[in-house]
């Protein structure tokens, strides 16, 4: 499944503000930054965890990874942190993967 209805990731892929598109991906700034600059970086394609990774083609996991980094260079980093919430247990509250780009010095150290 490609988009998933009342998944708010889906939604803002749909029509949130953007800092950073490629195919099959965005990136919005985190609404409740954690760290100097926080983004998150959503799929296009709806799966809710990380879990489901295997889900993604594997050209497209390749694309997805450089997109991160990409978003990072973008965003004038060049020392960050990449963290994905996988299970509530690990605090996820979102359940679209997507992956957290911190930046500048963050709560998980
Ligand atoms: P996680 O806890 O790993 O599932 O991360 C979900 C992230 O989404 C949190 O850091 C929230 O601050 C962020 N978030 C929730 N709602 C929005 C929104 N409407 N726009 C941007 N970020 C959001
Ligand atoms: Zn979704």
């Amino acid at each position: 499944m490609v988009s998933q209805p009342d998944c708010l990731f889906c939604t803002l892929v749909a029509e949130g503000d953007h800092v950073n598109e490629a195919d099959g991906f965005v990136a919005i700034e985190d609404i409740n930054p954690k760290a100097p600059v926080h983004l998150l970086v959503l799929p296009k394609r709806h799966v809710d965890t990380f879990r489901d990774v295997g889900e993604f083609p594997a050209d497209e996991t390749k694309r997805m990874l450089e997109f991160v980094a990409d978003t990072a260079r973008r965003a004038g980093l060049e020392d960050y942190q990449v963290i994905v919430n996988v299970g509530r247990g690990a605090g996820q509250t979102v359940f679209h993967l997507h992956w957290h780009v911190l930046g500048g010095g963050s709560q998980f150290e």
